[in-house]
């Protein structure tokens, strides 16, 4: 059996396939002891990269060569590397370096790995998601696509509780982001098979540095002025192995109270044995507000969808162990939450996925589980062809997109992006828009594509001190994808029709204009952002009316 889900996490990565009888399996990670992966990445030295739990020791006395929480720089325009013993290397090599060893622990296993879905959080931008299928090529794997986290928890859950329409929250607080997802479930005829379960994502909202880190430093810090008191020193006085050793435990005492009152942490202070004892009390009271922020990202997003009620509340990532996060959720939402392996359901959504897609691609009897069977003699497919029966993922686009023009209608010689694909539409999408030359005889056009977060129709770019726009905007969440030549022949008119159509599916932007005078077709498939050199003449731009 070759097909698997992968959740490519920003602190801790799993693994999951279907078992024989259909069902989703993590694959244990042995060397860690662990279900899940640690998103951690050691230099050691030229010849030796080490992944995961031992990598992580690492981090207060060699920090300058670990590697985390990569997750968050893959498919950004900066384009940071990481630059070890002579050698960069850039996010998307970093993740792929997780990824293979991942792979590595199931061939470690005896198993063999070709098909992958690998789940990316639902905010991702164009560019992040293909970074991120670009790193799971590099690590030798066949990436048959990528699937939002929300989106595998939601089918995770529903494989083993099947449900008819039913909206649902995705509270996901991993180590390093939070994120809050609405998704609508709901039945749509299918003339093959019946009623088929549509996955749609309303809403989305969290904050990509709020996470389990956020609990571990106030425990560390906790911990770090208990030995000073202990010990009469002043934080400045322990040493970087003190702090290892602290940095080394806290993780485990958190999970400790997720089970246990109280717990017990013995730190070598400087060569002196010192004991803390730490009570979940406190340790809730150390992290009150933190909870507290969860919840108002909570609020803030169901603002964004008021006429949705909400039927059930899935708690996702591993920090939704700590009891005081289900304690606080539940009593926002009395009788709706449920919590099943919570670090491992959007591994295990993405197995299902994965199956879903391997039976519709390779055909229900040519799939590489033929020698599985299960113990009642069914063949294992059946049930992966009746998982595919029964969901349908909806895409949706992940941003705005369109390009961008001179408005010199309304906001005269304003330069602005046109959403023509707005967020959240259903892909692939499709849209044309006729705009013009900005002067007569213009020799060219540079079509400029972007994408943005906004839910507007148009978007003014912010600019340089040359008013210039510039080629990102975080505030919009504003990127140049990329650009089009359009060449005009000569004496072209500035009242010449130029059609611009863009479409935006899975695997990309495809832009194509036409000058409709002519019939000339100019196109270009944008996947990620080559470095592009803003073109400052306006004369090389379209606008949008004829006047
Ligand atoms: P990611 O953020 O990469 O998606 P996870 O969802 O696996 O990763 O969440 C990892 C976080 O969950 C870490 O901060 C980890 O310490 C925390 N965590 C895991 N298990 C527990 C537990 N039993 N109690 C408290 N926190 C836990
Ligand atoms: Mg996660």
């Amino acid at each position: 059996m070759s097909t698997y889900g992968i959740d490519l996490g920003t602190t801790y990565s799993c693994i999951a396939r279907l078992d024989a009888n259909g069902n989703p399996e993590v694959i244990r990670n042995n060397e860690d002891n662990s279900n899940t992966l640690a998103s951690v990445v050691f230099f050691e030295n030229e010849n030796n990269v080490i992944v995961g739990q031992a990598a992580k020791e690492n981090i207060e006395t060699d920090g300058n060569r670990v590697v985390q929480f990569v997750k968050r720089e893959i498919g950004k325009a900066d384009g940071r590397t990481y630059d070890f013993d002579g050698k960069s290397y850039t996010p998307v090599e970093i993740s792929a370096l997780i990824l293979a060893r991942l792979k590595n622990i199931v061939e470690s296993q005896g198993g063999t790995i070709d098909n992958v879905v690998i789940t990316v959080p639902a905010y991702f931008g164009l560019e992040e998601r293909s970074a991120t299928k670009q790193a799971g090529e590099l690590a030798g794997l066949n990436v048959l696509s990528l699937i939002n986290e929300p989106t595998a928890a939601a089918l995770s859950y529903c494989a083993r509780q099947f449900q008819e329409d039913r909206t649902i929250l995705v509270y996901d607080l991993g180590g390093g982001t939070f994120d809050v997802t609405v998704i609508k479930m709901s039945m749509t005829p299918n003339d093959q098979s019946g009623d088929v379960q549509k996955i749609t994502v309303l809403a989305t909202g969290g904050d990509d540095k709020l996470g389990g880190k956020d609990w571990d430093d106030r425990l560390f810090n906790y911990i770090l002025t208990a030995c000073c008191d202990e010990n009469g020193l002043t934080t400045e006085e322990i040493e970087a192995e003190t702090r290892q050793d602290i940095r080394s435990k806290v993780e485990e005492a958190k999970r400790k109270l997720s089970q246990k009152e109280t717990t017990k942490v013995r730190i070598d202070v400087n060569g002196e044995r010192t004991e803390v004892v730490i009570t979940r009390k406190d340790f809730e009271r150390l992290t009150a507000d933190k909870v507290g922020q969860t919840m108002n990202f909570v609020e803030s997003t169901l603002e964004k969808v008021p006429d949705v009620q909400i039927d059930t509340v899935l708690l996702v990532g591993g920090s939704t162990y700590m009891p005081m996060i289900k304690k606080a959720v539940e009593e926002k939402f009395p009788g709706k939450v449920q919590q099943h392996d919570p670090d491992q359901a959007v591994a295990k959504g993405a197995a299902i996925y994965a199956s879903m897609l391997g039976v519709s691609v390779e055909g229900v009897s040519s799939d590489t589980v033929d020698s599985e069977k299960k113990s009642d003699g069914e063949p294992v497919e059946d049930k992966r062809a009746e998982l595919a029966a029964k969901f349908t993922v909806e895409d949706q686009t992940p941003r705005s997109f369109g390009p961008g023009v001179v408005d010199t209608k309304g906001n005269k010689n304003t330069y602005i992006l046109e959403n023509f694909i707005k967020i959240g539409e259903k892909m692939p999408a499709v849209a044309s828009r006729t705009y013009y030359p900005i002067e007569d005889n213009q020799e060219r056009v540079r079509l400029r594509a972007f994408e943005n977060m906004s839910t507007e129709d148009a978007l003014i770019p912010s600019v340089d001190e040359e008013g210039n726009p510039q080629p990102t905007d975080p505030a919009h969440g504003v990127k140049l994808l990329g650009e089009l030549v359009v060449n005009l022949p000569p004496n072209t008119p500035k009242t010449t029709k130029i059609e611009v159509t863009f479409k935006v599916d899975a695997s990309g932007v495809h832009v194509e204009a036409v000058n409709t005078a002519t019939g000339d077709k100019f196109e270009t498939f944008l996947r990620t952002a080559s470095d592009i050199d803003i073109d400052k003449s306006a004369v090389h731009q379209l606008r949008i009316s004829s006047d």
